[in-house]
């Protein structure tokens, strides 16, 4: 495989490579230029080159690009599916929903790149005065593996839609998804430089690029640790950054919830994709009243879901991303347990395949409760009312999305309010997205908002502009 530099196909420049397993089986799936320092640089130069004519063409000669990659889409949707089931060990539904989505996003950033528009302003001294939007220039985008398509064309598509120019660099456990959407790309016929794709560890790849001088936004998705590295660096450049980070989303279900809607609902936000999404519904936050009916509902369901073979399309819950992760995982679940909480289901695990795990019991000192769990568990906690429940919700680093659950929707309201987080939707999951949505969060979950005009607003600059109408008298 090679990377996409300047609208060639290249391999890294000191010619190392690293393998990229399946994470079902273990077999190697592919083997990935990794690229270094130097890499980063010739993309920068590259899309710093193609960025002024990129910005001179027309919204309406941008998006005939968009037009046509919806056409390829229609075409290769299969192959990004199959990249997805074997390199990310996404489920057949999951993985089709990403390149679905994709699509929706696509029609999205065709219409936003029309929507671009200043404003005129009124002049105390009488002069013509308005501003306009322009695209920043060169964006590095930085995609993690779990949404690796979703998320990777969610920075790329508006940004280049607006007349920037990108270098992506995708996750090092998703590279060819990256590499897959270069392809698309370049299928189009885009021209050269306007999207590069370089492939390696962040540490190395994604420092150089956050860095280097001629890059005007990162734009990442990621672990909140990477984020305040990204954060730091940036602010050296005084870089303009868009962080979507992680969560620990609470989903809560009040006294009179409709319980068959409430359990579809935590099923669902708790387990899609192993519970390895940033707004999976993370601590499932029971009222009191019906606790014990929900939770046995619940457990029931639960113990029910297909885990296997993720390119089975029956499956529901296919393998997390890799050893570490599925490590981290049970490290959490055996903390819960050692300080006292009760294991309702799962708890154990076959390769990495983790199996779906519910946990009562559980106070807020656990790691469980206090730290992202980035797989298939999840706790179940207790609350006396709805204040208590928004309580145990809010004491988190995190304000991503959250979820409630109940027939009282102007009560509901009220608690979104209090809910410290940037995304809340009520008689549903905390999983939920739309591509002109403002998605992001608050606290340790990120800075800025993605989605239509929202990432519009993080990838154009303002820029004033005045005419003066007649002569001015100056006091010198
Ligand atoms: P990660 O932070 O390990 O990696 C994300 C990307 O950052 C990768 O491409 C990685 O190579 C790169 N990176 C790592 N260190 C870097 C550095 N020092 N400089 C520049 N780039 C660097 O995250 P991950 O494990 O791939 O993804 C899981 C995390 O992402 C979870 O915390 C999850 O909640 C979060 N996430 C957030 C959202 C959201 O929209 N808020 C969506 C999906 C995932």
């Amino acid at each position: 495989m090679k990377m996409f530099i300047g609208g060639e196909w290249v391999d890294s420049s000191s010619g190392e490579t690293f393998e990229d397993h399946n994470p079902f089986d273990g077999s190697l799936f592919a083997v990935v230029p990794k690229g270094d320092e130097r890499d980063a640089a010739r993309a920068i130069e590259a899309a710093h080159r193609a960025k002024d004519r990129w910005a001179d063409l027309a919204p309406a000669e941008r998006i005939q690009y968009l037009f046509k990659l919806l056409e390829v889409l229609e075409r290769r949707g299969d192959e990004v599916v199959e990249v997805l089931v074997k390199e990310s060990g996404s489920v057949v539904k999951k993985a089709g929903f990403e390149v679905f989505f994709t699509k929706g996003m696509i029609q999205d950033a065709i219409a936003e790149a029309k929507r671009v528009s200043g404003e005129t302003l009124v002049s105390d001294v009488g002069k013509f005065s308005f501003y306009i939007r322009q695209p920043v220039g060169v964006v590095v985008a930085i995609s993690p593996w779990n949404f690796p398509f979703l998320l990777s064309m969610k920075k790329v598509l508006y940004a280049l839609v607006l007349g920037n120019t990108v270098v992506l660099k995708p996750s090092s456990d998703t590279p060819v998804v990256g590499i897959k959407i270069a392809e698309l790309f370049e299928e189009v016929g885009l021209p050269p430089g306007v999207l590069n794709v370089v492939t390696g560890p962040g540490s190395a790849v994604g420092e150089a690029l956050v860095t280097h001088p001629k890059v005007s936004h990162i734009t990442l998705t990621g672990d909140a640790a990477t984020g305040r590295r990204v954060a730091e660096l940036a602010a050296r450049g005084l870089k303009g950054v868009t962080l979507e980070l992680g969560g620990n989303d609470p989903l809560i279900v009040l006294e009179d919830a409709d319980l068959e809607q409430a359990v579809d609902a935590a099923v669902f936000g708790a387990f899609f994709h192993q519970g390895q999404i940033c707004m999976s519904s993370k601590r499932i936050i029971l009222e009191k009243g019906i606790a014990e009916e929900f939770t046995s509902r619940f457990v029931q369901r639960v113990k029910g879901l297909k885990v296997g073979d993720p390119s089975s399309p029956e499956t529901d819950i296919g393998p997390v991303i890799n050893q570490a992760q599925l490590l981290e995982v049970h490290d959490q679940v055996t903390d819960a347990l050692n300080k006292g909480a009760k294991l309702l289901c799962g708890g154990t695990y076959n390769g990495l395949l983790y199996e779906p795990t519910v946990l009562t019991d559980v106070t807020e000192e656990m790691r469980i409760f206090k730290e992202e769990v980035f797989g298939p568990a999840r706790p179940i906690i207790v609350a006396e009312d709805a204040d208590q429940a928004v309580r145990i919700a809010n004491n988190s680093i995190y304000g991503l999305s959250a979820g409630i659950i109940t027939r009282d929707v102007p009560k509901a309201i009220e608690m979104a309010k209090r809910l410290e987080c940037g995304m809340v939707h009520i008689n549903d999951s905390s999983v939920h997205d739309e591509p002109h949505a403002p998605f992001g969060g608050v606290k340790s979950s990120g800075i800025g908002r993605e989605g239509g005009k929202f990432s519009m607003a993080e990838l154009t600059e303002i820029k004033w502009v005045t005419i003066q109408p007649f002569r001015r008298h100056y006091p010198i």
